[in-house]
């Protein structure tokens, strides 16, 4: 019997493939706008203070005497530290990092549940980089019909001579990015002459082309793909948001139906798409909230113009709550397009509830992690003793017939301060205490010099003599004392022997 063929188009795969659509979609290009008005003006002041900190502040110089980097904000890799001016943070307290972060954290929440995604539209680094380079691109480039042409246009030596401009500036601003990186964890003077000169190590050469080259591809390339598809924060950041919350919208019930400015018996929109052109991300407002939209204003300030062009009241698109947009979307139904529904629908607006349980909930956190941070850094010591038992072996039995443990006392002194600390050994009677290559003072009582801003480490005994009646484990405190004998610090061990 013969094979019977099946047509291609009948083969189980292919009806497979053809159920599937497609998931893929090709990038649609945006060419955004120029546009001028409050929100970008307020923008640009963000923008420039955002850049000069992060240009800047490894210049800053702040003075902590000889032989300590002079540099306010360094993070000091060779000798494990932190500096932040007058704050020096050593490896044992990263927990103020950790505390920063979650501060950081409640402060992100707390800002999103009042003004929405006031971070992403002002002050994330992706938004203000790219603001950056759009910024080069228009001057270089025009703005957005003269890009379009330009890329829809012959492939001459204009196109590639603003092309070539364009990513040459753009390149001098990813590099400028990647070595103020760098300056952050290397005097910032030094690094910038071993850099040129070529003295800098391979690994400073590593994080400043790591660092200018994702500059030039996020910001240069990437830009609101970014946003829509790499970083998280959009797609959590819904769950702070609620009906008070202010974001940028629409007021449909003011806009529809849209039509021509003279046009009868249409809402304000007039449908210039001057939003629409604006926006960095390619979003039309009008299609209401949308993960894509990074909530910078920037169609508020782009209708607001052509609002008053027209001679209508600004705000069609505004900051505004859900709630109110509903309110004056209830108040506004039943009225025909024209000043009255305009009134009523701007009368049914109540002032944004700020204080509600959400926001208080963020504002409690945020006040307990700031006080616990606080706390942590009021008390927190200049002066550790940290003491570590040998444990193999656990004891040592003597020729005597004496008992010995070895401990490893480190004493980590965040000061310059470097005058001698007296060793001292709480303990029951017969306990003899011993330190290795220091002479005692007293009695059990041994001068340690430590070192100004670092650990000093010393080899210590305790000794019990043959036929000392104590337990398998007799509790121990090592305690230091000051210059003037006054308790400085001090740790509690254990001495350990064989089973009565
Ligand atoms: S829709 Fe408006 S607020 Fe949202 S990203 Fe675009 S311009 Fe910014
Ligand atoms: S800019 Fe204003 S009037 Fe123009 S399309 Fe957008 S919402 Fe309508």
């Amino acid at each position: 019997m013969g094979e019977i063929k099946t047509p291609d188009k009948l083969k189980p795969e292919s009806v497979a493939e053809a159920a599937i659509p497609s998931l893929y979609a090709d990038r649609q290009r945006v060419y955004p706008k120029a546009v001028f008005g409050k929100i970008r003006s307020v923008k640009w002041a963000v923008l420039i203070l955002c850049l000069a900190l992060y240009y800047l502040v490894p210049w800053l110089r702040w003075d902590r005497g000889p032989g300590m980097p002079d540099q306010a904000v360094l993070v000091d890799m060779t000798n494990a530290r932190l500096f932040f001016f007058w704050i020096e943070i050593w490896p044992q307290e990263i927990y103020f990092l950790t505390g920063a972060l979650i501060l950081g954290a409640f402060a992100l929440f707390a800002v999103s549940s009042l003004f929405g995604r006031l971070w992403c539209g002002f002050t994330c680094p992706q938004t203000v980089w790219t603001d950056l380079f759009m910024f080069v691109e228009r001057w270089i480039e025009g703005d957005r019909n003269a890009r379009m042409k330009l890329d829809a246009g012959p492939r001459n030596g204009i196109y590639w001579a603003r092309k070539i401009a364009k990513h040459g500036a753009w390149a001098l601003i990813a590099a400028a990015t990647g070595g103020a990186w760098i300056m952050y964890f290397n005097d910032a003077p030094t690094i910038t002459r071993q850099f040129f000169t070529g003295e800098a190590g391979v690994m400073v050469y590593f994080f400043f082309a790591l660092f200018a080259g994702f500059t030039y591809l996020l910001a240069g390339w990437a830009r609101e793909q970014v946003c829509t598809y790499m970083c998280p924060w959009p797609r959590f950041q819904a769950a702070m948001l609620d009906e008070n919350s202010l974001v940028v919208t629409y007021h449909d019930w003011r806009g529809e139906p849209r039509g021509k400015a003279k046009a009868e018996g249409v809402g304000d929109c007039v449908d210039c798409a001057a939003c629409l052109h604006v926006c960095p991300t390619g979003v039309d407002i009008r299609d209401g909230q949308q993960l894509e939209c990074i909530g910078c204003g920037l169609c508020i300030d782009a209708c607001d113009s052509v609002m008053g062009k027209l001679g209508r009241p600004k705000g069609l698109v505004a900051f505004e709550t859900l709630k109110n947009l509903s309110a004056s979307a209830a108040a506004a139904a039943a009225l025909p397009p024209g000043p009255e529904r305009q009134q009523a629908g701007m009368a049914a607006r109540r002032v944004p509830r700020f204080i509600r349980p959400r926001t208080i909930m963020y504002a409690s956190a945020l006040a307990v992690v700031a006080l616990v941070m606080l706390g942590a850094f009021l008390m927190r010591s200049t002066l550790d003793v940290t003491v570590l038992r040998d444990r193999a072996p656990l004891f040592v039995r003597l020729s005597d017939g004496g008992i010995r443990n070895a401990y490893t006392v480190k004493i980590v002194n965040k000061t310059r301060d470097e005058a001698p600390l007296t060793l001292t050994l709480e303990a029951p009677a017969g306990l003899r205490l011993t330190v290795q290559d220091v002479e005692a003072i007293g009695e059990g009582r041994y001068a340690l010099s430590r070192r100004g801003d670092g650990i000093t480490q010393y080899r210590v005994f305790i000794t019990a003599p043959a036929g000392a009646r104590l337990g398998e484990s007799t509790p121990v405190t090592f305690r230091l004392l000051d210059s003037a004998g006054r308790p400085a610090t001090s740790q509690s061990s254990v001495f350990l022997g064989p089973k009565p």
